[in-house]
């Protein structure tokens, strides 16, 4: 469910018509519905509303300061992985005692900022890692909390790229080497264990590696029980997937019920890490068509946004529907829309059944809200888009387009070359 819908052959975003937008602050440029993003956090917070539990949105998926205000706004924590995140988690008002810290490579400096700020818990991924953080807090007389990422060796079956919890990915301790950590940290006087932690993958659109995944965990507290180690935090970290053309993921609902199911008996308080299921479906992104160009092999749409703004569909081939703005009879075409950057790898669909639109029409290029902008690069010199957010009927800049002039804005050349 998102508010990008058709009115009388129009796109609107909630109540305004995107041309509009395109019209006010060029092309390309994300786009993104306040209610629709309100509405995914509804869904998923209330699914589990039976449990105590906490849902700390993954800021990587899409770290904009409008939209970690609004999620802050009804409640959510953050899941960061950097130094950076935890920045914009903090200055968008989510609170430090709601905010985990992933990542295998916290740096000293990271893990100090955390510290200082007051964080709820660092999951851990190496037992160099926790001896750093042991080491960090030390110094600076204070506890750290901690979980372990625990790696369940489970498939989440997904793309091999956005797969994390498999015994041959970098993420998380194996079992045996978890046990072991979690050993440590309990001798450790400035360290404290307050939870355990896994994520196994993204864009999961099946529940069983979920419900594998917890009854490893589970099995792994019974363990941890035996040397007298206990948690209050469960955190099951994020990866439910959301639908870009024909997938059937499961609803929250649905996820929640079986994580529920399977938690049954144990006290403790669920942590949750959903980035992609909040906010994929509530962003678009608006392209505008620059040239058709017939080939003897080939059609092709050429659109001003290219991989250095989605990133995507060159990365994973991943698929997202494209739909025009402006709906009218036109013939169809099968082409492949691509961008302005000279990669062949610069694609936004291949192979695409679309109608044959103009040069100067706009094109929305869908489900484009999680790990979107937050991908988009100056590959090519290329400014990176505006992002805009619309809040019933009104809508915002809630990111300038970059200019050329902050293109350059932190290079200097070096007097010898005058
Ligand atoms: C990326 C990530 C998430 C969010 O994954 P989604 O698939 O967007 O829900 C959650 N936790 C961790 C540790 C991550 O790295």
């Amino acid at each position: 469910m998102h508010h990008f819908q058709y009115r009388e052959n129009e796109l609107y975003a909630e109540e305004v018509p995107v041309r509009r937008i395109a019209r006010k602050v060029g092309t390309p440029f994300y786009l993104y519905s306040a209610a629709t993003l309100r509405r995914h956090y509804r869904v998923f917070d209330q699914a589990f509303k039976t449990l105590p539990h906490l849902v700390c949105y993954a800021v990587k998926a899409n770290s904009n300061l409008a939209v970690l205000r609004l999620l802050a706004r009804e409640g959510a924590g953050a899941d960061i992985v950097s130094g950076g995140e935890l920045f914009r988690a903090l200055k968008a008002g989510i609170p430090a005692e709601k905010i985990v810290f992933s990542g295998v490579g916290k740096t000293a400096r990271e893990i100090r900022l955390a510290l200082k700020a007051g964080i709820l818990m660092f999951n851990v991924e190496s037992l160099e890692e926790l001896k750093s953080i042991a080491r960090i807090a030390r110094k600076m007389k204070k506890k750290a909390p901690i979980a372990i990422r625990v790696n369940p060796d489970v498939n989440p079956k997904t793309h091999p790229y956005i797969s994390t919890g498999l015994k041959e990915n970098k993420f998380g301790l194996d079992v045996e080497t978890a046990f072991k950590a979690y050993q440590l940290a309990k001798e450790d006087p400035y360290l404290e264990i307050v939870g355990i932690d896994c994520h196994i993958g993204s864009q999961l659109t099946q529940l069983s590696p979920f419900v594998e995944a917890l009854r490893r965990i589970k099995a792994f507290l019974k363990r941890l029980a035996t040397v007298g180690i206990s948690v209050r935090y469960l955190d099951l970290g994020g990866g439910l997937g959301i639908v870009y053309g024909e997938e059937e993921p499961p609803p929250p609902e649905k996820y929640a019920q079986a994580l529920i199911e399977e938690l049954n008996g144990l006290s403790v308080t669920l942590i949750l890490e959903p980035g992609r299921v909040l906010v994929g479906n509530a962003g678009i992104l608006v392209t505008k068509v620059l040239y058709y160009k017939e080939t003897p092999a080939k059609k092709f749409l050429i659109v001003d946004a290219g991989m250095n703004d989605l990133l995507r569909p060159a990365f994973y081939q991943a698929y997202h529907e494209i739909i025009p703005v402006l709906k009218k009879e036109r013939p169809s075409i099968v082409a492949d829309v691509v961008g302005p950057i000279c990669e062949t790898g610069d694609f936004l669909a291949r192979e695409r059944e679309l109608p044959l639109v103009k040069p100067g029409e706009l094109l929305a290029v869908m489900s484009a809200g999680a790990y979107g902008f937050v991908m988009a690069s100056n590959y090519n010199s290329r400014p990176r888009p505006a992002e805009v957010m619309v809040n019933g009927e009104e809508f915002y800049v809630v990111r300038r387009r970059e200019t050329y002039a902050k293109l350059v804005a932190g290079e200097k050349i070096p007097p010898f070359l005058g």
